[in-house]
């Protein structure tokens, strides 16, 4: 028999009236004959209103009780969802993640799952029951309950399909798929068929929400079939309608010739840029600039070392935004002094616009069309960085949206 891991994202469990069609759908499924596991996330809105309410308390909340409050939006979900599918007739059974156990290591807010045990989810299943576990949340080894940072419910939902070896993990959204670009910013992108895993990853790790990027390295990791889909259409929409709709994550990069070269663009708004001046040219600068940065867990992205003309150089990266504060403390602490380096100068008015596609790999002059296309809208690029399916510039963030607009005319997106 099948076993299939649904996931609900937070519009699609908003209201009581929406988790009871979720149940309904889900109870489709199950009649179908098919062994389901569904993994929900809090109602819209909800985390955001926990974290608030900590942050009310305390302005920067003690992590691990954090943690604890933020996850219990979840709870409440699974337990409504699994009464909605006992009202239905349904036999069902909600589990924290603790009661699973989901394992995670102990970096709260931002956990990774370390193992899932999946023996109380195949006696369930087993025994015909709908078994429903909570999204974003874990448990470490001191059994403290830990989330594994926002979006999270995806990863949970990937990582579960994969620990009990799924058929295939269908994420449910507000959205009916992964479009070219977010279609709340530009109206005209379209909704892709397939996307490859690759370029999802790259998507993901280049801001694009629709899918937690741990969601995604899971999915390769694990090759679990995943399916982006709307959770908004009628409920008990045939089968066969259904298995078909949305976006399929695959693993093969199949005729991708034919395909547009692009196949989306990424964008992110959270940026900052930090800039060392005058630090000396010689062995070792890097290091000790951005391991200092390491050293406070705050992820490094772009980065540019200019030519030295006078034995000295400046020195330029992008941390988010969220952690440019901190960054700049630890420069002007401690590594300005220890460098030489006449001073530090940011600018949190930055994002970053990507274009992604597998079919860079075998097209040239992609490059030179991005930046025709932001020359032609009067954009200055401050930062560029590539890989070998995608191209990432730094601009002012008065023009994210202008620019993304651009691209996404100027590579034909609106007509795949
Ligand atoms: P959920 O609560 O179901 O997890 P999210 O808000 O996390 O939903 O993700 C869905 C949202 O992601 C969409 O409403 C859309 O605005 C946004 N999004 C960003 N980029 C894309 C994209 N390329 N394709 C589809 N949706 C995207
Ligand atoms: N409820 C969590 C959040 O808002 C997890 C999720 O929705 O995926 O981030
Ligand atoms: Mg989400």
């Amino acid at each position: 028999m099948a076993l299939i891991v649904h996931k609900y994202g937070g519009t699609s469990m908003g209201s009581t009236e929406r988790i009871k069609n979720v149940a309904k759908r889900v109870a489709k499924w199950h009649d179908a004959g098919y062994q389901m596991v569904v993994v929900p996330s809090a109602m819209s809105g909800e985390t955001n209103r926990l974290i608030a309410l900590a942050r009310e308390i305390m302005p920067q909340p003690d992590q691990r009780e954090l943690d604890l409050i933020a996850s219990t939006g979840e709870q409440v979900s699974i337990g409504l969802l699994s009464m909605a599918l006992q009202a239905l007739g349904k036999q069902a059974v909600a589990y924290a993640g603790w009661q699973v156990p989901i394992r995670t290591d102990s970096a709260f807010t931002k956990a990774r799952i370390q193992s899932i045990d999946d023996a109380k989810i195949k006696a369930d299943l087993a025994a015909g029951k709908i078994v429903i576990i909570a999204g974003f949340q874990g448990v470490d080894e001191n059994n403290n309950i830990t989330t594994l940072g926002r979006g999270g419910s995806d990863t949970s939902a990937v990582a579960v399909a994969a620990a009990v070896k799924a058929d295939e993990c269908l994420i449910y959204t507000d959205v009916d798929g992964v479009y070219t670009t977010d279609p709340r910013v530009v109206s005209e992108a379209r909704r892709l068929k397939k996307i490859t895993f690759e370029e999802m990853l790259e998507m993901a790790s280049l801001g694009s929400k629709v899918l937690q990027i741990r969601s995604v390295e899971f999915a390769g990791n694990y090759k679990v079939p995943t399916r982006v889909l709307s959770s908004l259409t009628d409920p008990m929409m045939s089968l066969e309608e259904e298995t078909k709709s949305g976006t399929l994550i695959s693993f093969e990069e199949d005729n991708h010739m034919e395909q547009a070269v692009i196949s989306g663009i990424a964008f992110s708004r959270d940026e900052a840029k930090i800039t060392v001046l005058g630090v000396p040219d010689r062995p070792g600068i890097a290091f000790q600039i951005l391991g200092a940065i390491a050293e406070a867990n705050i992820e490094v992205d772009m980065i540019i070392q200019n030519q030295s003309v006078d034995g000295k150089t400046d020195f330029t990266f992008t941390v988010p935004r969220g952690d440019y504060a901190r960054s700049m403390d630890i420069l002007n602490n401690t590594v300005k002094q220890q460098i030489g380096a006449t001073s530090i100068v940011g600018d949190t008015q930055v994002s970053k616009v990507s274009v992604v596609g597998v079919g860079m790999r075998s097209h040239v002059g992609i490059a030179a069309k991005m930046f025709k296309t932001l020359f032609d809208e009067g954009i200055n690029i401050q930062m560029i960085s590539t890989s070998e399916i995608k191209i990432s510039v730094l601009i002012n963030e008065k023009y994210m949206e202008l620019a993304v607009r651009a691209l996404h005319k100027a590579f034909g997106l609106e007509n795949v």
